[in-house]
């Protein structure tokens, strides 16, 4: 990608060789390198600003820095994926290929039949912990290539018992959040697809829902509800309408962060993404500088170079496993002395739980219509807030079963601690940490599934898959606001180093899916680094 831009000074070392300056270097992401005697190429960089990450907080950072004149490099260990109309850019829920995982050499995704093969740099990620699995994207767009796009904005109260004391919700109400959705464009989907019959699992959620008492809710999805129309009249494959979308939706319709946030960011100018460009460790050096240590990987996830950047600003948009695991690294491994005791820590799963729902005489069908749009927001629970969704899947014949996912606010007990073998962090949770979220929940969903009687709810099979394969598609904490970070994402006493994703949340976002919140979040915090921190940190 050219750069014109972009003030860059490239440095080229062999390992153990002296430095060759080769300043201003042309086109391509990475200048030439001298190969060492043994093992990848070494090259060194020196940038203004950087930024790991292209989810949801990196991308938001990347287009503000942009914005405010700052040339930023943005690191992202995936691909990018050529989302267009009516592609088969991403594998299938129910015959996945390599493209399916992120470096593993089978099937990862739950409920995915598996399959073996060579690894690749695919676009979903799980991060085994002990206790706790969690699942990322992994490409450009982060998350939100793989997200179902639920776009819900949680209540002030709610706000208040999850999120840092500092954030205030009305600045949030009024400005941030209405911010993210102006970019995101999230809808409810509109009668007449949801009268489609693959829409039949939806519809007979929301009789239950209905019947159970409670108000039924059409979740905001950031998508164009006429791309799914036009599944529907047979133009063009089905990816939504066939709640296709866990690996990434195929009918260029979502409006991922890719298309949003960073396709604005790159035409700028200003901003360079480089892809499969994986950080390895992050190091303070003795001047102060932010040292990023990068691997250049092939798709099959070879080293072939490895870059040392130094930079003034680093921000950390790598996700709350991502970042957190950077920070736990470089904290056990003392490369950035006098990191805040807090890091890895606060970390909680968003109360996600799923359960498999497979209605006595009834079917939902096969094939059914998603993304995860219709549901109920069960606020004034007494048990405390729930978010409970119908998210339908994909099944090839009729099996009798769809998936019913439910959300609330968990205490932030899990931390991710360092392991010296792996040079990994790893995450730790036990299952005792969220037991009355999770009872309150199964509760709560067998009475909707059995229209308001709990009884009748039982006579509905009802499993929570989460027991046995303890997972979420939600992480959040890991270095959060007042532990680890300032009120703007500033990491405590640590100059130009910034983290800004779903690691500053201490575990739950109101009881809610999280990517709105942490987009909202990141805006705020951006308003405060550009007007105070560039032009003086960077
Ligand atoms: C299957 C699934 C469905 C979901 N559905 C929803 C939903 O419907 N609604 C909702 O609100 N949320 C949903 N989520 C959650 C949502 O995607 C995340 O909350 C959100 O993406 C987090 O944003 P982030 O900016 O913190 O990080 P991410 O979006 O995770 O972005 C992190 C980026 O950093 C990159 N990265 C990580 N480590 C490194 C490294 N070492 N070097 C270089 N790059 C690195 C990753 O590849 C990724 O691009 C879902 C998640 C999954 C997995």
């Amino acid at each position: 990608m050219g750069e014109p831009n972009l003030s860059r000074r490239t440095f080229v070392v062999g390992a153990g060789a002296g430095l060759a300056l080769a300043a201003g270097a042309a086109s391509s992401a990475l200048a030439p390198a001298a190969r060492a005697a043994s093992g990848p190429a070494v090259s060194e960089q020196r940038r203004r600003a950087v930024v790991i990450g292209t989810g949801f907080g990196g991308a938001v950072t990347a287009l503000r820095l942009a914005r405010a004149g700052v040339p930023t490099l943005v690191l992202e260990r995936g691909i990018r994926w050529p989302i267009t109309p009516d592609a088969e850019t991403f594998p299938h829920m129910f015959s996945p290929d390599r493209r399916a995982a992120w470096l593993s050499p089978s099937t990862v995704l739950t409920g995915s039949p598996p399959r073996f093969w060579k690894p690749y740099t695919g676009v979903l990620e799980r991060v085994r912990g002990v206790g706790m699995d969690v699942f990322c994207g992994a490409g450009v767009g982060g998350g939100s290539l793989v997200y179902h796009g639920m776009t819900i904005q949680p209540r002030g109260d709610h706000f208040a018992a999850s999120m840092p004391s500092v954030l205030d919700y009305d600045a949030f109400d009024r400005d941030y959040y209405r911010r993210a959705a102006a970019v995101l464009k999230p809808e409810p989907i509109p009668d007449d697809v949801l009268a489609a019959p693959s829409y039949r699992s939806s519809r007979m959620f929301l009789d239950r829902v209905a019947d159970s008492g409670l108000e039924p809710y059409r979740v905001p999805i950031p998508m164009d509800w006429d791309v799914a129309r036009r599944e529907l009249r047979g133009e063009i494959t089905p990816s939504y309408t066939t709640g296709d979308v866990l690996y990434g939706a195929n009918n260029g319709g979502k409006n991922t962060v890719d298309r949003t946030w960073l396709a604005e960011a790159e035409a700028t100018g200003r901003v360079e993404v480089a892809t499969l460009h994986r950080v390895a460790d992050i190091e303070r050096d003795p001047a102060g500088r932010w040292v990023v240590h990068v691997e250049r990987i092939t798709t099959d996830g070879d080293v072939v170079e490895r870059i040392r950047i130094t930079t003034d600003a680093l921000f950390l948009g790598a996700g709350s496993a991502g970042t957190s695991r950077l920070l736990v690294k470089a904290r056990a491994k003392d490369l950035v002395p006098d990191l805040p005791e807090g890091v890895g820590a606060n970390w909680g799963n968003n109360g996600d739980r799923i359960f498999s729902w497979t209605p006595v005489g009834d079917s939902p069908g096969a094939l059914q219509g998603g993304p995860a749009c219709v549901g109920v927001r069960d606020w004034d629970n007494p048990a405390g807030p729930i978010t409970i969704v119908n998210g339908g899947v994909p099944f090839p014949t009729d099996v009798g079963t769809t998936s019913v996912i439910g959300f609330s606010i968990v205490e932030p007990r899990g931390v991710f601690r360092y392991d010296p073998v792996a040079d990994d962090a790893k995450l730790h949770w036990s299952q005792t940490y969220d037991a009355q979220q999770t009872a309150a929940t199964t509760k709560q969903v067998r009475r909707i599934l059995g229209g308001g009687k709990l009884v009748q709810g039982l006579a509905n099979i009802t499993l929570d898959t989460s027991t046995v394969e303890t997972t979420t598609y939600h992480p959040l904490g890991g270095a959060t606001i007042g532990d680890v970070c300032d009120p703007h994402g500033r990491v405590l006493g640590q100059r130009g180093l910034y983290v800004n994703d779903g690691s500053l949340i201490p575990g739950s976002t109101g009881a809610c899916n999280p990517s709105l919140t942490i987009a909202a979040l990141a805006e705020r915090n951006m308003d405060e680094v550009v007007t105070h921190d560039v032009g003086t940190v960077f």
